[in-house]
């Protein structure tokens, strides 16, 4: 059988941990038999960062805004522990981080669905996809603590020196405060992120945000996005038989609870930190969220969800057997290599990613699935496996799948 030949190559992550384990394994049972693999390869593991003063990090998102499509391993984001770990000359900015602020995208989580992993929630049948805005509000806010009694304002000096005031409260006592911002140019990328991934996926998008109290601050981000609806979605919308639905985040809560699922749900930064882990909770495993960075530009960076599995490598470099979760990783790369496909022209590979996604989850539905998995499923027949022979097991059902 001959091998599937790309055009351009993917941009190509490597990282750290468990999931540099896995990602070799990866390529080497699932991917390389089957394709002529094509990728420019940076190595984004944390020794290779700190050799590097983390260059190859920023060069790796270069890369990806000039070929389009990266996947992406998980990697280390240090802290004082891994300094001294492994030695690093600094404690190296979170290369998710590093990269999202180059690309300008907006994250979309999506847990994988399986029979046997049930969602919490008995109505949810089709995966619930958040786009968590990745700017401002809470995060970027300045805060103080007030010590007693007097007046707190809110002042901006416009480039001219114009002053504008609004009291915040008059104190009579100890209390605190906090201002935070937003900029329309981000919320804007976030808009046209959320609308494109929409048509590209052919699922409804949900919009919340609390605009009846916050009547300038979120209204802002509600008017925003019925702007650019109305003006540049609304048309592709209709054609592609999907809506675009706006309501207040707590009516939105109480929807999505009640949902069969299969629609986005974009979400303000902090709204999309906390709904994350509950939907992501909700549906069964960390290990089976997928998350991909979209740009406005049409770039998109594939990766999983979780971290790189530290407890599960310690177990593994000291030759114990280990059971972790491929599937998450697995599916960055069929959503990059079908995403290639796509753009190349290539049905070829935009089948094998269908295929090799079929053929895990067909894996784990005939009961052979890591440890993680086996713990909270219900199917009768459930066949625990190490890391490897779950991916073993994946290539033989892709083998005896029509092509
Ligand atoms: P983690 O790697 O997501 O793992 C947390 C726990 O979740 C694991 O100990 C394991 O539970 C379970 N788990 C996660 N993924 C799994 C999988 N594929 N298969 C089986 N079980 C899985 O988070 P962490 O241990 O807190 O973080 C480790 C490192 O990852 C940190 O250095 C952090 O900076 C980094 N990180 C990177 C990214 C990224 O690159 N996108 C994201 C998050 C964290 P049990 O131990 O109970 O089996
Ligand atoms: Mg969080």
């Amino acid at each position: 059988m001959s091998k599937i030949q790309m055009k351009t190559p993917l941009v190509e992550m490597d990282g750290d941990e468990m999931t540099r384990v896995i990602w070799q394994m990866i390529k080497d049972e699932l991917l390389t038999p089957f394709i002529d693999l094509k990728t420019e390869y940076y190595d984004l593991g944390l020794e290779n960062r700190d050799r590097t003063d983390d260059q190859v990090t920023v060069d790796s998102a270069l890369a990806t805004k000039k070929y389009g499509v990266a996947v992406k391993c998980a990697t280390i984001t240090p802290n004082a522990a891994r300094v001294k770990e492994y030695g690093l000359k600094k404690m190296w900015k979170s290369p998710n981080g590093t990269i999202r602020a180059i690309l300008d995208g907006t994250v979309f989580r999506a847990p994988i669905v399986v029979k046997g992993i049930e969602p919490t929630v008995r109505t949810w049948k089709k995966p619930i996809t958040i786009a968590r805005h990745a700017y401002g509000d809470v995060y970027r806010a300045t805060e103080m603590k007030v010590p007693g009694a007097g007046k707190a304002e809110l002042v901006f000096t416009d480039e001219n020196g114009n002053e504008t005031r609004q009291t915040i409260h008059e104190f009579d006592g100890p209390g605190i405060i906090q201002g935070m911002h937003n900029i329309n140019k981000s919320i804007d990328s976030f808009a046209h992120a959320c609308f494109n991934y929409a048509l590209e996926t052919k699922q409804d998008l949900w919009f919340a945000t609390k605009d009846t109290i916050s009547k300038q601050y979120d209204h802002t981000f509600k008017d925003i996005f019925q702007e650019i609806y109305d003006a540049e979605y609304k048309e592709k919308f209709e054609k592609a038989g999907i809506e675009y639905f706006y309501t207040l985040i707590d009516d939105a809560v109480a929807r999505v609870i009640r949902s069969e699922g299969g629609f986005i749900w974009a979400c303000k930064n902090y709204d999309g930190d906390v709904m994350s882990d509950m939907v992501a909770t909700a549906f069964g495993s960390l290990a089976m969220m997928t998350s991909v960075l979209a740009a406005p530009d049409g770039t998109y960076e594939y990766e999983a969800a979780h971290g790189t599995v530290q407890r599960h490598y310690y177990k593994y470099k000291a030759g114990e057997e280990t059971s972790t979760n491929s599937v998450a990783t697995i599916f960055a790369w069929t959503g990059a290599l079908r995403k290639r496909g796509q753009l190349d022209d290539i049905p070829e590979l935009v089948n094998f990613a269908d295929r090799l996604e079929k053929a895990t989850i067909d894996t784990i539905e005939g009961g052979t699935m890591t440890g993680d998995l086996a713990r909270i499923s219900t199917l009768e027949n459930v066949r625990k496996v190490s890391t490897l022979d779950f991916i073993k097991a994946v290539r033989s059902t892709l083998e005896q799948l029509p092509a």
